[in-house]
C-alpha cells in the first residue's frame, strides 16, 4: 500500500524522499485564496510531471478550501466552479493521479438539496482530464459530504449529472469528528459511492461527532489505533497523512503505518 504525505509544493520530490513518502500530496497555489493555480517546482508543470514519473511517485493536488461548487450564493459558487476549473486542468497537467475538493455546504438555513443539484450542474460542466475526489468533512449543519446519508445524495447528484468517473476521498479526522464510526465505514460509503479511491490518514485532536477539523498526528489523538488500521485495511488505497508537524512528525506518522500494516 502506497503511503504519502501532504508536502510543500516547492520540491514534492524532495518532501516526500524526506518523509519516506510514496504519495505526495500538494497544493497548486496559496490553499486559501481564490488566485490561479500555479506550479512552483523550478521547471514547471512539465518538468515536475517528469521528475514524479521518475521517481515512481503519484502526485495529488488538494484544490483550495474556499471552493463551494455547493454555495447558494453565486458570488461564491460561479468562482468556485471556474477555480476548480482552472484547478483540475493543473492538476492533469502535471499527471496528478486526481485532484481532491472538498464536498462544501449551503448554509444553516438553506434546503440542502439545493446544494446538491449544485453539485449536479458544476459536474454537468466541468471537465475532468484527471479524477475529481470529493472528500468527507467534519461539521457544519449545510454539509455535503459530511456523515454517509449525506454523501449518498450527493453521489445521487454525481450520478445524475453522469459524472461516475468521479471519486471518493475519506478523511479519518473528518469521519470520526462528524460522528461516523470508522468501524465498517469503508464498506457503508462504498454502498452508496461505488468506490473510495484515496485516504486522507489523519488522528483527530478532538472527541467523537466534536464537529470540529484538527488533525492529530498517528496515535496521539482519540481515534482509536484500530479503527484507523481498518479503514486503511478496508479501503486498500493509496493514503495519505495530512498531520501536524513537517518531515519528521509526519516520516514519524508514516513509519507508524508501515510498522502496524506490515
Ligand atoms: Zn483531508
Amino acid at each position: 500500500m502506497r503511503i504519502g504525505s501532504h508536502v510543500d509544493a516547492e520540491d514534492p520530490i524532495a518532501g516526500a524522499k524526506a518523509r519516506g513518502a510514496d504519495v505526495a500530496q500538494i497544493f497548486l497555489g496559496a490553499p486559501q485564496a481564490w488566485k490561479d493555480p500555479e506550479v512552483l517546482y523550478p521547471g514547471g508543470a512539465q518538468a515536475l510531471r517528469e521528475a514524479a514519473a521518475a521517481a515512481d511517485l503519484p502526485l495529488v493536488v488538494h484544490a483550495p478550501y474556499r471552493i463551494n461548487v455547493a454555495s447558494t450564493n453565486n458570488r461564491i459558487r460561479i468562482p468556485s466552479r471556474t477555480l476548480l476549473q482552472k484547478q483540475v486542468d493543473a492538476a492533469a497537467e502535471i499527471g496528478a493521479i486526481g485532484i481532491v475538493v472538498h464536498g462544501g455546504h449551503v448554509g444553516a438555513d438553506d434546503d440542502l438539496e439545493v446544494g446538491f443539484d449544485n453539485w449536479r450542474k458544476c459536474l454537468e460542466k466541468l471537465e475532468r482530464p484527471t479524477t475529481v475526489l470529493i472528500e468527507n468533512t467534519a461539521g457544519g449543519d449545510g454539509a455535503m459530504a459530511r456523515g454517509v446519508d449525506r454523501i449518498a445524495a450527493l453521489w445521487e447528484a454525481v450520478r445524475a449529472a453522469g459524472a461516475e468517473d468521479v471519486g471518493f476521498c475519506l478523511d479519518t479526522c473528518h469521519a470520526w469528528a462528524s460522528g461516523e464510526p470508522l468501524a465498517g465505514l469503508v464498506g457503508r460509503i462504498t454502498a452508496v459511492t461505488g468506490r473510495v479511491d484515496l485516504v486522507h490518514v489523519n488522528d483527530s485532536r478532538d472527541e467523537f461527532g466534536s464537529s470540529a477539523d484538527r488533525h492529530a498526528n498517528l496515535g496521539q489523538g482519540h481515534i482509536p489505533e484500530e479503527d484507523l488500521l481498518a479503514v486503511l485495511r478496508d479501503a486498500n488505497v493509496p493514503a495519505v497523512v495530512e498531520t501536524p508537524g513537517a518531515q519528521t512528525e509526519q516520516g514519524i506518522d508514516i513509519a507508524w503505518l508501515h510498522e502496524r500494516l506490515g
